[in-house]
């Protein structure tokens, strides 16, 4: 905390999703250096990066395969516009894609960030409904989602949910959405119990979607767990059902592996794992294996046909931004993709060791919940266990639990008081060890 950069930080910076007021307070790491699974402070001080930066970081810092993809582009050119044009590390990308994908996906809509990718899923949905010459279609213009979704926080993402995190002053703003049961079984909004429930939650999300059917543009989903929602798992088969009765309605479907694709869930995709073929696909964060900010929203040739027409019909789609099909960015998805073949190989290892580790954690004190979907897991920390009871939000015992973890050497970030860890998924056993020793100690000193 000593570094003069950190003065200059609190002199000038405005941070994403930070309450300022408490930021210094938090001993923010001032990452100067990273190698491996480590990030490297001002001060020389090493700190395990058990987010994996922020869910994106796929093989570790300075993996060279990603180092020399980047430099041996750079050696061609960084970025030339993709508006109109064309540049050959997004083209030939877009087809690597397209045979990775589920079925059915073979148009790739490049962007930078996770938000944007379901942005333009959303307003692809929005005005291909529009634009089909059929009155009854130009009606479906809501959207379904899961509530409690974090889907990004431009106007259009934050619509489909999440809104709590935000100030209410946006709301009047937002595109008119559903919300079903979020099947967040630990608070069940329907006050039910685990063991008896009978997933009530599906059966209400797929009531509400027959009900609207006429009115839906896409019913969205982030498959296998809700990630930013606090990392709530979903029941089996919960995407599956959702992503039927949108096809049973007519409706589209729009899934989001910002977060779970490329091998969180243990395969490459999670919709995979949850059988589904939508008629959207978001990605972003592990695209560029961590790297570089870029986003891919892949789609059909159905919905892609309804934007042709001659240009003064105005069908096409309006969209797309400055550094879209970022060269240098493409380098290094191209080298996520040769990567995760034998990377998603040892994936199994890895995981089943994170489980057991993830499982120990039920036994402590202030743990309430564990929730795990492949590499990816919250703990959820209460004040009583027996009761479920919250500890006080302006205890903000999360960040008191990352805070202790942080000074023994592992970085880790909450989402209130759900702790979550997100590994890159080459993280090695003994690196797990260190991980899930650090939480431990982090949460016996926070909350004992
Ligand atoms: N969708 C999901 C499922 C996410 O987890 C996130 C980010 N956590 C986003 C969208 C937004 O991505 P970005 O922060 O890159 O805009």
């Amino acid at each position: 905390m000593s570094s003069p950069l950190h003065a200059t930080d609190l002199q000038h910076v405005w941070h994403p999703f930070t309450p300022h007021s408490v930021y210094a307070d938090e001993h923010p790491l001032m990452v100067v250096a990273a190698e491996g699974h480590w990030l490297i402070d001002a001060d020389g001080q090493r700190y395990l990066d058990g987010v994996a930066s922020l869910w994106c970081n796929l093989f570790g810092h300075r993996r060279p395969e990603l180092d020399a993809a980047i430099t041996a582009q750079l050696g061609r050119f960084a970025h030339s516009t993709f508006l109109g044009n064309a540049s050959a590390p997004a083209v030939e990308l877009a087809a690597r894609l397209v045979g990775v994908a589920p079925a059915g996906l073979s148009r790739v809509f490049f962007s930078d960030n996770g938000s944007t990718a379901v942005e333009v899923a959303m307003k692809m949905a929005y005005q291909f409904w529009q634009q089909t010459g059929n009155a009854a279609d130009a009606k479906r213009t809501r959207f379904v989602t899961i509530g409690g979704a974090y889907h990004g926080d431009t106007v259009g993402a934050v619509s489909l949910g999440g809104i709590d995190l935000f100030h209410e002053v946006y709301r009047p703003l937002l595109f008119p959405t559903l919300q079903a049961p979020q099947p967040y079984c630990y608070r069940c909004p329907l006050g039910l119990e685990r063991t008896t429930c009978n997933v009530e939650c599906v059966s209400i999300g797929e009531r509400m979607i027959a009900e609207h059917a006429d009115e839906i543009a896409a019913v969205v989903i982030e498959p296998g767990v809700q990630g930013a929602a606090g990392m709530v798992t979903q029941p089996d088969g919960f995407a599956a059902r959702i992503a039927a009765a949108a096809r049973a309605a007519g409706a589209l479907v729009i899934v989001d592996e910002v977060a779970v694709g490329f091998g969180r869930s243990g395969l490459m995709f999670a919709s995979e794992v949850e059988g589904l073929e939508p008629d959207f696909l978001c990605l972003a964060k592990g695209l560029t294996g961590g790297y570089l900010p870029m986003a891919a929203t892949l789609t059909t040739e159905r919905i892609f046909a309804g934007f042709l027409g001659r240009p003064e019909e105005g069908r096409t789609f309006f969209h797309g931004h400055t550094y879209t099909g970022n060269a240098l960015a493409a380098a290094a998805a191209h080298a996520t993709l040769d990567l995760m073949p034998e990377v998603l190989d040892g994936l199994p290892d890895t995981i089943a060791h994170f489980a057991e580790r993830a499982d120990r954690m039920r036994a402590l004190p202030h743990v309430g919940d564990v929730r795990r979907y492949g590499l990816a897991l919250g703990v959820e920390l209460v004040a009583d266990v027996a009761t479920r009871a919250a500890f006080p939000s302006a205890r903000r015992t999360g960040m008191r639990v990352c805070t202790e973890a942080k000074r023994r050497g592992v970085f880790l970030r909450p989402i209130g008081d759900v702790v979550i860890v997100m590994p890159p998924l080459t993280i090695t056993r003994d690196e797990l060890d260190i991980l899930f020793d650090t939480l431990e100690a982090g949460i016996e000193v926070a909350c004992g």
